[in-house]
């Protein structure tokens, strides 16, 4: 390794978590390790979204040990999204890694990470090769919701890559400027462009505790996903309403025809019932995809802040960085 007078290069490790007691000493511990001997200067900040355990006591704790280790604890659960966006709003180092408390994300790949950052790549993103033991309704959904979402949208997300990145210092202040309150962070790396970098890894098991997503915390994430990344189904309900229009103006243009050149009144009430549920039912559906997206559009004006500082230990920064046109974690209760 080569010895400079420069000052060692910064690198701050953003990892949200949310009741994980039983993980965050076994992750400082595996963290440190993979990193022990790396001519870099790095800072641990833990992003406690509201735990009801030990979570921000045991951060604390490595916090009195480790004078690297910072905890943001947010004022309630504000979800892994802004966790993430707390973290980088506060990180000040030349890059910023995230990856989960719960170690699914082995944080013994992050010299790799490392490497290709040094190589000239801007964001680098952990791609799952193996599956852990994600179970195969999850793995399937999954697959086919990128599928969907990538036919639908113009910016190309890939699939099996979560929040497990390295963010050079110029990533993270073009994210920074996205202050949007649906935050779908995979598709917004995706947007921000950069020179982007792969690097497969093999998803390990849960250290301990169990996932806090469930499906139907995933069928919200897939909807905010796609509402915030693509106008297709807005659109898809104008082609479905002009295509059943103009059915049913035909339709109606045939009732007359055959109530005033065929006398033929009864007849036909069995399509007539069908065409008044299937129509209703459009326009139904119509909507509610008009009402995805207008919720969406209430949410951003009230402008509220992403997220709520309870409480921040923060290891020193590097005062004359601070100014570099950040916004302040928004810690107004
Ligand atoms: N997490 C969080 N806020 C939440 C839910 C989860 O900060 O509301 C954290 C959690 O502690 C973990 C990461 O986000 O470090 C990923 O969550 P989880 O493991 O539950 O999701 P999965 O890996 O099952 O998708
Ligand atoms: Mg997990």
């Amino acid at each position: 390794m080569t010895v400079e007078s420069a000052p060692k290069k910064t690198i701050d490790i953003v990892v949200p978590a949310f009741n994980e007691e039983a993980c965050i000493r076994a992750f400082y511990e595996r963290t440190t390790r993979a990193l022990a001997g790396l001519p870099y200067a790095f800072r641990i900040l833990f992003v406690d979204d509201g735990s009801t355990d030990q979570t921000a006591e045991e951060c604390l704790a490595l916090g009195r040990t480790d004078p690297r280790v910072g905890l943001l604890r947010f004022s309630r659960n504000f979800g892994h999204q802004a966790a993430l966006t707390a973290g980088l709003d506060l990180a000040d180092a030349d890059a910023v890694i995230t990856l989960d408390a719960d170690l699914q994300h082995p944080p013994e790949k992050l010299p790799e990470f490392i490497a290709a950052w040094e190589q000239g790549a801007e964001l680098v993103s952990g791609v799952r090769r193996r599956a852990s033991s994600m179970s195969l309704w999850k793995r399937l959904s999954s697959a086919l919701f990128y599928r969907f979402l990538n036919a639908i949208s113009s910016s190309k997300i890939t699939p099996d890559a979560p929040d497990f990145r390295l963010l050079d210092a110029k990533v993270v202040r073009a994210i920074r400027r996205l202050r949007e309150q649906s935050r779908f962070l995979r598709g917004i790396y995706s947007w921000v462009g950069f020179r982007q970098v792969e690097i497969f890894y093999d998803e390990e098991n849960r250290k301990a505790g169990g996932s806090h997503y469930g499906t139907l915390d995933m069928l919200f994430f897939a909807l905010r996903a796609v509402t915030s990344f693509s106008r297709a189904p807005l659109r898809l309900s104008t082609y479905v309403g002009l295509c059943v229009s103009g059915l049913a103006f035909g339709f109606g243009v045939y009732a007359v025809v055959q109530n005033v050149v065929f006398h033929q009144v009864i007849r036909g009430w069995t399509s007539l019932a069908g065409l008044v549920s299937f129509l209703s039912g459009v326009q139904l559906l119509t909507l509610g995809v008009l009402g995805e997206y207008l919720g969406q559009v209430l949410e951003e004006s009230k402008q509220r802040p992403l997220y709520l500082v309870a409480e921040s230990h923060l290891p020193e920064l590097s005062a004359p960085k601070r100014a570099s046109g950040r916004e302040p974690p928004s810690s107004d209760a």
